[in-house]
């Protein structure tokens, strides 16, 4: 047949991960002080199809598909979510055409070979019981087909490519409605070899970036359940909307508060350049100046809001700059109090991302350093006149109680080397100015970022005058 060799690892073979349902086991495991020490969320959905007897469609899965319209909390759609999930760990690659094999495994010349030798079948065909198109045939494939010892090396990207050009249809949706672009964040987070090339081809050559699956969900609303930032980043980038509702009726602009300072940084970024806003101060981690990305970036000493590479573009800023550089002044400013629960108490600030993906939604998240779930963290070291940090406020989720008392901010530093409660009672009028940034200027109205000089143990001063971005933590 002239084919090339066709190679695959075993353990690759195996689809999308998709949020699980049915009953939660809780198991965690409670921190340790133990310097280092880390805390698992993930809680890993239980499986039980056999690999490799293909993709069967269960007859309670049909029933499920059978259904109109969008899927929902109440009439299967979570149950499905597992189904799918748990199925699709049969896969077989044997079950392809060879033409469908040559795509899966990122084979270009034997896909142009069963073009030039009038084997390939029409573009618009499906493979599999899951319906599979071409386009996604070569996503899944490009996220689980590594390159091992005397196999060709897999070209998705160059298969894509020339499929499109000859009109592969790239919007076909299988059995539950994803469609390629959303099989390209639903793989596994980490990036598979050309993630961001492949999700640039599709969305440039038209697939459509809105396309809603049985739950009515697109794929920006699956990026952010999974966290996916480069797909947020790329999604948004080609246009996706953020309003239009799943089938539970919840639409992207509210669905990312949920989802973890991350998504929440990406998602604020883009909304903001939406609006016609400016960037926020301190939007990502570049150079004011140049945008360069680098992690050790020198903040300016007057307004301490805007971060720079180096000197020479500090310097080539600044015309621009000294009209918003402004300084910590009594009206720009506000003065807390810390509280600091003691360590006894236990208190923990569970992180809600990988508490919400590990726990609650199955996916497999990487472990939280015990001292991010600290609520108290006395500032060490201090030097003498304190220090310039970023905090984040988080306001409570309830305000006010029965009695009239108000609850607590809860801030803290990226390192968590200062946390603390703030207590209305402590400073009054400060807390109040800062609640009201928060409030009218953030877009979640429970978190701000601010520049804070944290003078000693027991008091900070808050530039109210300037929120900050959102940032990924
Ligand atoms: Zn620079
Ligand atoms: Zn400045």
């Amino acid at each position: 047949m002239g084919f090339p060799a066709l190679g695959i690892i075993p353990s690759l073979l195996f689809l999308e991960l998709r949020r699980a349902s049915g009953p939660l086991v809780y198991t965690a495991t409670m921190p340790t002080t133990k310097k280092g020490a880390k805390l698992n969320f993930t809680n890993p959905p239980k499986w039980n199809c056999e690999p490799g007897v293909g993709f069967i469609i269960t007859d309670e899965m049909k029933k499920i598909l059978a259904q109109p319209g969008f899927l929902t909390d109440t009439n299967g759609g979570p149950r499905l979510q597992h189904l799918y999930s748990n199925q699709s760990l049969g896969f077989r690659v044997e079950d392809l055409s060879e033409f469908g094999k040559a795509c899966f495994l990122g084979l270009l010349k034997t896909v142009q070979y069963c073009f030039m030798t009038g084997m390939a079948p029409p573009l618009t065909n499906t493979e599999t019981p899951y319906e599979f198109g071409y386009a996604t045939l070569v996503v899944t494939g490009s996220q689980r087909v590594i390159r091992s010892p005397g196999f060709p090396h897999p070209e998705h990207l160059a298969v894509l490519e020339f499929l499109i050009s000859r009109s592969l249809p790239l919007n076909v949706p299988d059995i539950v409605g994803y469609t390629a672009i959303q099989h390209c964040v639903l793989g596994d987070l980490k990036a598979y070899p050309g993630k961001e090339a492949l999700i640039r081809k599709l969305l440039a050559s038209g697939a459509e970036v809105d396309y809603r699956n049985r739950w009515g969900e697109t794929a920006l609303s699956c990026a952010i359940q999974r966290g996916d930032i480069v797909g947020i980043d790329l999604l948004m980038e080609y246009g996706a909307s953020v309003d239009i509702p799943n089938g539970n009726g919840k639409a992207v602009r509210r669905l990312f508060l949920e989802a973890g300072a991350t998504v929440n940084a990406a998602m604020e970024k883009w909304l903001l350049k939406r609006s016609g806003k400016d960037a926020a101060p301190m939007t990502g981690k570049c150079c004011g100046h140049c945008g360069l990305e680098q992690k050790s970036l020198k903040v300016c000493s007057g307004c301490h809001t805007v971060q720079y590479c180096s000197r020479e573009c500090q310097r080539a800023a600044w015309s621009d700059h000294k009209k918003k550089c402004k300084p910590f002044t009594v009206s720009s400013s506000a003065k807390l109090v810390p509280f600091y629960l003691p360590e006894a108490l236990g208190a923990m600030n569970i992180p809600q991302e990988p508490f919400r993906r590990g726990f609650v939604g199955g996916l497999a998240v990487p472990p939280v350093p015990v001292s991010h779930t600290r609520m108290s963290q006395e500032p060490k070291n201090l030097p003498p006149g304190g220090k310039q940090v970023v905090v984040k406020v988080q306001v409570p989720p309830v305000l006010k109680n029965p009695d009239g008392s108000y609850n607590h901010f809860l801030v803290y530093t990226q390192k968590r080397d200062f946390a603390c409660l703030v207590r209305r009672v402590d400073c009054q009028k400060a807390w109040d100015a800062v609640y009201d940034v928060i409030k009218k200027q953030s877009l979640s109205g429970l978190k701000g970022y601010f520049v804070a000089d944290l003078k000693s143990r027991d008091e900070f001063v808050v530039k109210v005058s300037e929120l900050l971005a959102a940032q990924p933590w």
